[in-house]
């Protein structure tokens, strides 16, 4: 494995820890470098608001972290973050990992 790959996919999970649910299939994700932006990401058109899908097309590394996110992650109320480690909560993650 080379080191891009696992860089990506350290990135993809700090992008799994910024993810909330807006409703099925339909989620915020807010960015990993500036936290003001976030983008909304809808699995069922696989479509994403960052300026990397709007000008590349196909899957953004927000939509493979949500996928990946679905995937493994399915939690019973997506609005109660109680469960969740506490790196993982938006806003958290961002100071306690860098
Ligand atoms: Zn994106």
């Amino acid at each position: 494995m080379s080191v891009d790959r696992i860089q990506e996919a350290k990135d993809l999970l700090e992008i799994m820890g910024a993810i909330t649910k807006l409703k099925d299939g339909v989620y915020l994700v807010a960015s990993q470098w500036n936290s003001d932006k976030s983008y909304i990401v809808d699995l069922a058109k696989r479509d994403c608001s960052c300026p990397d899908h709007l000008y590349r097309g196909g899957d953004c590394k927000h939509i493979l972290a949500v996928k990946a996110f679905t995937e493994r992650a399915k939690p019973k109320d997506p609005f109660d973050l109680s469960h969740t480690p506490l790196s993982m909560r938006p806003g958290d993650w961002g100071a306690s990992t860098r």
